[in-house]
């Protein structure tokens, strides 16, 4: 028997989002010795139990795993590298790339737009991204002029009725964009997902969370 305080440091929560995210972590949470012991897909729950009474996961939408992870309501978590520059990464420490959920993030526009002379006419684009922070970053340092349009999602849309001259969005096998008269003119970088930890947890929970991190990166390596 053991009171709350001496127990506090056993216990692990993991932050995790629905779909890919989930599925592509269960393989190294097994690497980790942890099986998840209920499917999200199918439960309601929000916090799931594993094999290990003292590690939960938390269900979260991928764009607040920073944010719980960030306050120390979960330990960990796992989260896209666009997610991680939209949040900025504050209290974030980001041991390894997991070189899962790797897509890319591109620009792209409707087909027959000029994007190069565009550019290189200096004029001013209208870009339509939920990824506000990468977009404006990219321009800038292309010295391209741009007003932003904040989405939450169905980027593709904007530019087929007039709101945006482009988008910046993440890009996989393309067919999205192809479904949808678009043309990726330019990438702006490889993403994958990262693992994010407490910095305050990795300092009080250590002896934990260091071979959890170590299965993690021997099983992402594997990946390769
Ligand atoms: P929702 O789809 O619920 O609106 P979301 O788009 O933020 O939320 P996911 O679609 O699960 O959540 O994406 C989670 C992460 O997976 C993204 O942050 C990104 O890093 C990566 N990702 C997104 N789309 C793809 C894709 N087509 N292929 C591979 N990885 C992707
Ligand atoms: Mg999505």
């Amino acid at each position: 028997m053991s009171g709350f305080n001496s127990d506090a440091n056993n216990q692990l929560i993991l932050a995790l989002s629905k779909g890919r995210i989930f599925e592509d972590t269960l393989p190294l949470l097994e690497a980790a010795g942890i099986t998840v012991t209920e499917n999200p897909e199918t439960s309601r729950k929000l916090i799931l139990a594993t094999n290990d009474p003292n590690v939960r996961v938390l269900i979260v939408r991928a764009t607040d795993v920073p944010t719980y992870v960030q306050h120390g309501a979960a330990d960990f978590g796992v989260a896209g590298k666009d997610v991680l520059i939209e949040h900025g990464g504050e209290g974030l420490y980001q041991p390894v790339d997991l070189q899962i959920a790797q897509c890319r993030m591109s620009v792209a526009v409707k087909s027959g737009f000029d994007y190069e002379a565009a550019v290189r006419q200096g004029a001013r684009l209208r870009v339509a991204t939920k990824f506000t922070q990468t977009a404006r970053e990219h321009f800038a340092a292309k010295g391209v002029h741009v007003d932003l349009i904040k989405l939450y999602g169905s980027m593709e849309l904007a530019p087929l009725v007039g709101l945006s001259d482009a988008i910046v969005d993440l890009v996989s096998t393309g067919s999205t964009l192809r479904a949808n008269n678009l043309v990726e003119v330019e990438e702006i970088m490889d993403i994958s997902s990262r693992l994010v930890v407490n910095q305050a947890a990795l300092k009080l929970k250590r002896a934990r969370l260091q071979p959890i991190i170590e299965a993690f990166e021997r099983a992402s390596k594997a990946r390769k």
